[in-house]
């Protein structure tokens, strides 16, 4: 299968306003295939392993589901069992011990 292209954006203004809202002064967001940063560089960002690979794993949820069904159903699960339950960051915590997942692909 082609790899997934991915995007990075640095001093992204949606993950400031999520980090002020979750509290938290370093935070990565995925919408579609960008990755919103907010308090962390690119380096810092991609230095990480772990934290590349669970915001891919986000990444490869939007593929399956569509932009829209992937953030209603993210959020509902947050609505119902709360962030840490939600079954898309369960399944993203499992993945940052997965470097399969990283040749499905390509970060710009
Ligand atoms: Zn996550």
């Amino acid at each position: 299968m082609k790899p997934v292209t991915c995007y990075i954006k640095e001093r992204s203004l949606l993950a400031r306003l999520a980090a002020r809202y979750m509290g938290g002064n370093q935070i990565a967001m995925v919408i579609g295939k960008t990755i919103h940063l907010h308090g962390a560089t690119r380096e810092d960002f991609l230095s990480h392993k772990w934290w590349v690979r669970h915001e891919i794993c986000h990444v490869m949820q939007y593929r399956e589901l569509g932009l829209i069904p992937f953030l209603w159903k993210y959020l509902w699960e947050c609505a119902r069992v709360g962030y840490y339950a939600n079954r898309f960051e369960v399944e993203a915590r499992a993945a940052e011990h997965n470097s399969a997942i990283m040749e499905r692909v390509v970060i710009v």
